[in-house]
């Protein structure tokens, strides 16, 4: 669903992506890994459009939505889901207000409908009244996912969507999350520096170093056949 090719990208001079090739299949889980600085956000934020791409090429199904500066398709016209570390809510609409707000193609009723489904698949549908300032921080992210969801967009783009919740919460709602994603067969690129969530999450991981992708491959080939001793290093406190 996502493909991007040879992507190179600097701020001010200064290199952060470095020629970097990835590809998400449809309904794939990639987990973008890799300590902080390494160029994972701004990889993602390629990917979502928000920022211009200055070298390289991304598709998405198969349709060139950016290309070296020469073609740029706006964030909201690329079908893709964002969901962040601090995804704001509208805090004056209610928490299905918030998720039916980009649902303007269908009708009032079947609105309401694919927001209650996802609602209750992420366990919040009891607060579909509620407005975000009187929800804990872990309802908050899930209502911002379900928005992200809500679309139907071919791919989901998740920047450390967790990173802010409690460790017992973060369990929960990764799980919940994972369930979600495969329910609806979206693919997703998901940014973490924290390999245990990139292990649990992932059908693939892309492990990146210094603006640039050291190896890809699944969970059990990175952990069982790393191909740079970075790889082990950065896996060794995950048991
Ligand atoms: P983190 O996990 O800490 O967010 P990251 O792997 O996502 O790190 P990026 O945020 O993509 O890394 O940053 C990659 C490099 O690009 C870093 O050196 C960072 O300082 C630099 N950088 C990122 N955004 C900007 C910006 N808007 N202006 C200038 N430099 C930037």
């Amino acid at each position: 669903v996502l493909a991007m090719e040879g992507v190179r990208h600097a701020f001010d001079g200064l290199p952060a992506v470095k020629g970097v090739d990835l590809h998400v299949a449809p309904g794939e889980v990639v987990c973008l890994l890799g300590p902080s600085g390494c160029g994972k956000t701004t990889l993602l934020r390629i990917a979502a459009g928000l920022e211009t791409l200055q070298q390289g090429r991304v598709s998405l199904n198969g349709q060139t939505i950016a290309e070296s500066r020469k073609r740029h398709l706006p964030p909201e016209k690329r079908n893709v889901g964002l969901a962040f570390q601090d995804s704001a809510l509208f805090p004056h609409l209610s928490v299905l207000q918030n998720v039916t707000f980009g649902l303007k193609q269908l009708s009032g009723e079947a609105r309401t409908e694919r927001a209650m489904g996802l609602l209750k698949q992420l366990g919040i549908a009891g607060y579909a009244d509620a407005y975000p300032h009187t929800l804990s921080g872990g309802q908050q992210q899930r209502v911002a996912l379900a928005r992200a969801l809500a679309p139907s967009p071919a791919l989901m783009l998740l920047d450390e969507p967790f990173s802010s919740l409690d460790a017992r919460l973060r369990d929960r709602i990764r799980d919940d999350t994972l369930h979600v994603l495969k329910q609806v067969g979206a693919g997703a690129l998901l940014v973490t520096h924290d390999p245990e969530e990139a292990m649990f999450m992932a059908d693939r991981i892309a492990l990146m170093r210094d603006g640039a992708i050291v190896q890809t491959g699944t969970p059990k080939e990175l952990y069982c056949s790393p191909c740079d001793p970075f790889v082990v290093t950065f896996f060794g406190e995950v048991n």
